[in-house]
């Protein structure tokens, strides 16, 4: 008798979701992302009991249409891309279609939308653990749409311990994580809360529509950061010939000129390379790839290594954003997308540091801040 059979469909839905939402940490970033995509210009998490009872996002985005209802929280169905091709071109976060669906396999979860369009109602949808619509309501709701995550894990007994044991730390990673949507998404206000239970409702922090980066900086850590803060506008060339191998790669980048040098630019902010002007621990760094936040260790290594011969006693504030081709990385990498893989990460580094030392070797190193103003 043959022993290799096929998982139980819905076993592997559950095996997979468990992937996609892994923590605190996935369901924002999944939901935050979702509301951005939909063109949203506010953004409200709602975090009770530090996200352990319930986490919600809404946003004033599009909305979603009655067409759309039955196969929301289907696996693998998607707004965002129908062919493996179309992910060169994505101009969106999400492209997988599994966050939604996943959340119907690990928590308690409904959906309420409304669209200008279908009048001035809104509806609630609840789906079943595998993700079909269970039932609609028409409820009252403002244009946008808000998603509810009660019990994160509840059928998942291991994880949900863990998530009580470790609620404090993911709390704060959460928040960390929020910040980077904030700070790199102008336009956009976001506010998020906490309701601890039988307790008050305390924001964490809040973002108004800022037309820049600065200004959702200010909001998020205090106008005082910035003082501490220069601008960080690197451009370089990297030169293909110069590595053995590498034309091929050198291809895959379109910023390439007529010789085959690519141009990589890296915008944002940076604490100023001089002693006192920095933080007492690594806390406040972010990375982007084209706006999309991401982790990117090595790259926040090289410029941790560099800031440290500026600044032996403190870790720089790093708010920055690679401006790539989308030829140049790869975001499908890890099931939460934190992971981006770069072409060519080595050479990448080395130009990085070098355009670094330019940038604080052209900076004013003996000044602090205070004198300056
Ligand atoms: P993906 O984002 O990869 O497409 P999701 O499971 O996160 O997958 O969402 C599935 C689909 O549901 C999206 O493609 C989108 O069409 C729709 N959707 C999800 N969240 C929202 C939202 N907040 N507003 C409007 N549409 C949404
Ligand atoms: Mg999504």
């Amino acid at each position: 008798m043959a022993t290799i059979k096929a998982i139980e469909s819905r076993s592997v839905h559950q095996i997979q979701s468990g992937q996609v939402i892994v923590d605190l940490c996935s369901v924002a970033k999944e939901l935050v992302e979702n509301g951005l995509d939909a063109g949203a210009t506010s953004i409200e998490v709602r975090f009770k009991n530090h996200g352990l009872d319930s986490i919600e996002v809404q946003d004033n985005g599009s909305g979603i249409s009655p067409a759309d209802y039955d196969t929301i929280g289907l696996k693998h169905y998607t707004s965002k891309l129908s062919t493996y091709d179309d992910l060169s071109s994505l101009q969106t976060f999400g492209f997988r279609g599994e966050a939604l669906s996943s959340l119907c396999a690990l928590s308690k979860f409904h959906i309420v939308t409304a669209r200008a369009a279908d009048g001035a109602k809104g509806t609630r949808l609840d789906f079943e653990v595998s993700g079909k619509l269970r039932g609609t309501a028409v409820m009252a709701a403002k244009q946008g749409t808000t998603v509810v995550v009660d019990s994160l894990f509840y059928n998942l007994p291991v994880r949900r311990k863990e998530l009580e044991k470790t609620i404090a730390r993911e709390y704060k990673k959460v928040l960390h994580l929020l910040h980077a949507y904030a700070c790199i998404s102008v336009g956009v206000k976001f506010t998020v809360s906490n309701r601890i239970p039988k307790g008050k409702k305390t924001t964490a922090f809040a973002t108004n529509s800022n037309p820049n980066t600065k200004e959702n900086i200010a909001n998020v850590y205090g106008a005082k950061t910035l003082l501490s803060l220069i601008p960080l506008d690197l451009k370089f060339d990297m030169d293909p010939s110069n590595r053995p191998g590498a034309t091929q790669s050198a291809r895959n980048w379109s910023t390439q000129d007529d010789t085959g040098a690519r141009e990589v630019c890296i915008v944002g902010h940076i604490s100023r390379p001089v002693v006192g002007e920095g933080r007492q621990t690594p806390d406040r760094q972010m990375f982007f790839v084209n706006s999309r936040p991401c982790a990117l260790p090595q790259v926040s290594k090289a410029f941790s290594d560099v800031y440290k011969s500026y600044n032996i006693t403190q870790s720089a504030f790093i708010f920055a954003d690679l401006k790539l081709d989308t030829n140049a990385y790869d975001v499908n990498v890890s099931p939460d997308k934190r992971t981006i893989m770069l072409h060519d990460q080595t050479a990448l580094l080395e130009s990085l540091k070098n355009a670094l030392v330019e940038l604080f070797e052209g900076h004013d190193q003996s000044v602090p801040h205070a004198q300056l103003l």
